[in-house]
């Protein structure tokens, strides 16, 4: 299993400087080389006799060049600009599949990165050692064992981070999970999370004070002169607390699902398509921002960890209006009505406790019938079976 394991850096001032050359380096190879593809295109589109532009072709051209055009390069790792035309190669790759959107320039200050090879840095419990500028401080070692495959170093706000790849090989390196049972997980409007034991996850904590200084920092931005220092400097302290607010969040989530997968082999969720996230659009910070699918992603790499599974509900299944006790299903059920009385067996139901309830339900079901799939599917085939034959038997008699 290929894991990201992100580890804050503490570099010195020569480092800091480095890492923001390095990215820069990076950055430009990545829009020279996006440059370079465009007008290549258009080249072969006139004529096909020329070449098509590949990645590959793309950074020879680069090497060709950079001594004597952009001799500046060579200050930094020269894995910078490789492996960001590597990166726009890929990207490339995910736009022809219909994966994404076609590359984009890179922008100074937005997601500035460069990535290394394991070839060029090496790690050391607490440190990370990269060519030409020796040992980095992280802020915790690296807690997943196996190979090693790639290093990102990225800068959010005014801090620098290190993303390291790893193949684990082993998936299920982690001990099983406490509870061998199953739980239903209702992602909250109100609260990060509903479970199906009746307990309720609250969103994170210091929102509150941080929103409304978000605010005021905002508008004091706006007040600011365009291009003046003070405006610089409004900016930074603005995209310092974001990065806190971001950071408190993803901790949030993170937390959730350790605690899920380190307590329950099977998981039930919704499948939230993103359809459902507009209309849910109170669904709680953590999770709407992030978005559902770095939910489900923590959620399904954590557990196979464990040799658990996450079961996902059917787009359609109504978790929500379907009464966990008999089975009633409401015909609506607003947003707004977080409890209401089964009219069939007159149990009154919390909203959010019966969905996961009825999330627990289904993952343990599905998980069932998928082991005794085969024995259930072959006699129900039989029984249609014979129909069927019968039918395309009678029909071909009619065209004779
Ligand atoms: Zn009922």
């Amino acid at each position: 299993m290929l894991i990201a394991h992100r580890i804050a850096l503490d570099p010195n001032n020569v480092q800091a400087t480095y890492f923001a050359r390095a990215a820069g380096t990076a950055r430009f190879a990545y829009n020279w080389a996006l440059a370079e593809w465009k007008r290549q295109y258009e080249a072969w589109k006139l004529d096909n006799r020329q070449t098509k532009p590949t990645q590959a072709a793309l950074r020879r051209q680069l090497n060709a060049i950079k001594r004597e055009q952009f001799p500046w390069m060579l200050e930094v790792t020269k894995n910078a600009p490789q492996m960001a035309i590597i990166q726009l190669g890929e990207a490339f790759k995910n736009f022809f599949a219909g994966r994404s959107r076609y590359p984009q320039f890179r922008k100074k200050g937005v997601h500035d990165r460069f990535t290394l090879t394991n070839d060029q840095f090496s790690i050391d419990g607490c440190r990370i050692r990269i060519p030409n500028l020796g040992w980095v401080r992280m802020r915790e070692s690296l807690r997943f064992a196996g190979k090693i495959l790639s290093a990102t170093v990225s800068r959010v706000a005014d801090r620098w981070f290190v993303s390291i790849n790893v193949d684990t090989q082993d998936d299920s390196h982690l001990p099983l999970a406490e509870n061998q049972g199953a739980a239903g997980v209702d992602l909250g409007v109100s609260a990060l999370a509903t479970l199906s034991t009746g307990e309720i996850i609250p969103g994170p904590k210091p929102h509150k004070a941080l929103l409304a200084r978000l605010q005021r920092l905002s508008r004091s931005l706006s007040r600011k002169q365009k291009g003046s220092a003070n405006r610089k400097k409004a900016k930074a302290k603005l995209a310092r607390l974001h990065a806190r607010i971001a950071a408190i969040r993803s901790d949030a989530l993170h937390k959730l699902t350790t605690d899920l997968t380190r307590r329950f082999h099977t998981i039930g969720i919704e499948d939230l398509n993103v359809r459902g996230m507009v209309r849910n659009r109170h669904l709680a910070r953590s999770i709407a921002d992030m978005g559902f699918f770095e939910f489900r992603r923590q959620l399904e790499y954590k557990t196979a960890m464990r040799g658990g599974q996450v079961v996902v509900a059917d787009r359609f299944y109504p978790s929500s209006k379907t009464c966990s006790a008999c089975g009633h299903r409401l015909e609506a059920l607003p947003l707004a009505v977080r409890e209401w009385t089964c009219p069939a067996c007159g149990v009154v139901r919390d909203r959010d406790l019966n969905a996961a309830t009825n999330l627990k339900n289904m993952a343990v079901s599905s998980t069932a019938s998928a082991c005794g799939e085969e024995g259930a599917g072959r006699t129900r085939k039989s029984a249609v079976k014979p129909a069927s034959v019968k039918q395309e038997a009678s029909s071909r008699f009619s065209q004779k």
